[in-house]
This record gives C-alpha cells, structure tokens and sequence, in this order.
C-alpha cells in the first residue's frame, strides 16, 4: 500500500516543490493542504494523483485532526517565513508560526504519527562572529548556541517561536512520545519563491526584491550596506534532501535536527545584487536599467522599526550528507540562472499577454 504524505502549508514555495516531487513517486500519495494553490496550479494536472485541500488550519482544528489520523506521515510548513512580515505583524507570526503549529504537533502525538516539522536556519539567529569577527563559525545542529537580539527587535518572535517549536518536539521526543526530524533549510532559491513586490504589495525575501529591481528599473537596496551573508541553497537540491528525509531509510533521519545548506555557495548580499546585476546583463543579454543602482539603506527605514539582522549563517550540513547521502549540485551561479531564467521567462509573458 502506498505511504500516505499529509503536506501542510502545500501551497508555499518549498511545499510546490515537495508536491512536485512526491508527484512523480508511485509509492506515496499525498494531501496537500493550504489556504491558496496558486503555486501548485503551475504543477498540478489531474492526472498526477495529488489531492489539494483549500483549508485554513486555523479555522478548522478538528479537520486537521482527523486528516492526520488517516494519513502515515505528517509534514509540517505551515508558517509565515517572511523577515517583512515579522516587522509589520509580529503578533500573527507567533500565533501562526507557535499556536497553529503547537496544535499539528499535539495531533501527532495524540495519532502516533511521524512528524517531519520545518524549523529555520534564523533560530541560530546571530553568529558569534559578531564577537570575533576573524573567524567564521559554523551552525551545528546540536551544539551551537543560538543568539537572538532583544525584545524591541521584534523581527527575533520568528527565530523564538520556531526555536521553541523546537525545544518542544526534541522534548516529545526524549518522552519516546513522538517520531520526527527537524529540517533548518538555509536560504533556498527557485522558481516560485515569493512575489515581486512590484505586482504584489509585500515584503518578499532579497531574490524577490532584487529580481524586481532590474526587471522593473528600481534601486537595488542593500540593507544596512549588504555585508551581511547567506548560504544559498537550490530548491531542486533542498527538496532531494526533504525527499531522503521522507524516506527516512532504516529510521536514520528519525529524532534529528537536519541543516539543509551549502555553505560553499556563502555571499554576501551585495555580492548577491552584484551577481544578478551581472547575470541579467550578461548571461541573459538584458541591459539593466539606469534606475538600478546599488543604494544602501538602514534596516529600519526599509523594514519598520523593529528590524535586525543575522550578520552570517554558515551551515554544518555533515549530519544530513553522512545520515542520507545527500550532496547538493546547484553552485550559487547555476541557481541564479535557473531562478532568474524562470522569472524573467514569466515577466516576457506578463508583458507580451
Ligand atoms: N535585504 C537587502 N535588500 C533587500 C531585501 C533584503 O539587503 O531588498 C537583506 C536583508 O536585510 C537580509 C538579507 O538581505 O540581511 C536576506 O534577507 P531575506 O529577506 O532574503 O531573508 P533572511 O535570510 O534574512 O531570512
């Protein structure tokens, strides 16, 4: 019999992608539930055996219940994920990101089911490079301690909700009380990630900003200078990991907590802007407008008041490479190409219709 997947917060950008995935495996079948669908409309088709649920977990406590009691497995990425909204609406971040969640975890416990839970690379929040900046500091899963700024940086309720989260299943779990792996996903890039702002009101992550800036002639804004760094991640690369993990062969993946990243694909963020400005004019033959410059700007002036930051998140990703075998293949170059190619492809579409 096949392996029944219940997908909660399917709709997002790693969920499409997941759905996608286990679409073309014959031994699940999946649920998908979401509030929207408009990411998998570009993915789903009839014929490939995925059912999609239009559900507001909110509103409808028992449903989720009773649909994780009938499926095996229980994956969890109902959050809001955007450093924007943490800013602009710290109180329906906790409630979404901790209350909801809280209620999907209980359900697990109560049904016996294993819990494959999206936490965040922000729970490490700051690197304590910030103290010795010569060196740079690995996030291990579960020895590195996690720094996070104060209170009135409210843009950290997102890193303490998940954090908790956090502490909350390893705890269900010292209770042999739960079954469930922890995946920290590291900056992933794709098609499909977020909006542009500049078709849709918001704060979507830098890619999205970036990518709006040059296909729409705006400013590329480097948030308090863009010294700051990332690891990117590709979401083909992420979601072979998410299917390993899935697949948890021989139990090696259960009660872990899982860095997904590259840490060879580091940049800063003006390198970021850099390199697309670069690829858009060159790899895709597109002159950049005069428009995008680079221009700093402080984190309050382009978040809100409330805004911090993670100075650098490098992963150790030894545990999920040794455990499952996974080895990501996308370099930050050949991630953007893909991404920038998809968005660009779609924006000639936008414009030509
Ligand atoms: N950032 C930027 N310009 C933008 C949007 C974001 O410089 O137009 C910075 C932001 O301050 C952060 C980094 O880019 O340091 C990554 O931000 P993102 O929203 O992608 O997510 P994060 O990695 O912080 O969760």
């Amino acid at each position: 019999m096949n392996k029944r997947v219940l997908l909660l917060g399917a709709g997002g950008f790693i969920g499409s992608h997941l759905v996608e995935a286990l679409s073309k495996k014959a031994i699940y079948s999946t649920t998908a539930v979401d509030l929207t669908k408009d990411k998998l409309d570009e993915i789903l088709r009839p014929h490939i055996g995925v059912e999609f649920l239009q559900l507001d977990i909110a509103e409808d406590p028992e449903r989720i219940g009773l649909l994780i009691q009938e499926h095996d497995l229980v994956v969890n990425m109902v959050a809001i994920a955007n450093p924007g909204i943490y800013v602009q609406d710290p109180v329906s971040t906790f409630e979404l990101d901790f209350t909801e969640n809280m209620n999907i975890i209980r359900q697990c416990i109560k049904h016996q089911k294993r819990l494959i839970h999206f936490s965040t690379s922000e729970v490490y929040g700051k690197s304590p490079s910030i103290y010795q900046p010569d060196q740079a500091f690995y996030f291990d899963e579960d020895n590195s301690d996690l720094i996070l700024g104060p209170v009135s940086k409210h843009r950290w309720i997102y890193a303490s909700a998940k954090q908790l989260l956090d502490r909350v299943i390893h705890a269900y779990g010292l209770k042999d009380e739960l079954d469930y792996t922890i995946i920290r996903p590291f900056n992933y890039v794709g098609p499909r990630i977020d909006f542009l702002p500049s078709e849709e009101e918001g704060f979507p992550r830098v890619f999205s900003f970036f990518m709006d800036a040059l296909l729409y002639g705006k400013p590329l804004y480097l948030v308090n200078g863009g010294d700051q760094k990332r690891c990117y991640t590709y979401i083909k690369d992420a979601t072979d990991a998410h299917l390993r993990i899935i697949e948890n062969e021989g139990g090696s993946c259960s009660k872990q907590i899982f860095n997904i990243g590259s840490d060879e694909n580091e940049t800063s963020i003006e390198g970021l802007a850099k390199t697309m400005f670069h690829l858009y004019n060159t790899y895709f033959g597109r002159n950049a407008s005069s428009n995008s410059t680079f221009e700093s700007i402080s984190g309050d002036e382009f978040y809100g008041e409330g805004y911090d930051d993670s100075d650098r998140r490098l992963p150790n990703s030894k545990k999920i490479r040794e455990l499952t075998g996974w080895s990501p293949y996308y370099s930050l170059e050949a991630m953007l190409k893909e991404t920038m190619g998809y968005y660009i492809a779609r924006h000639e579409n936008v414009v030509i219709q």
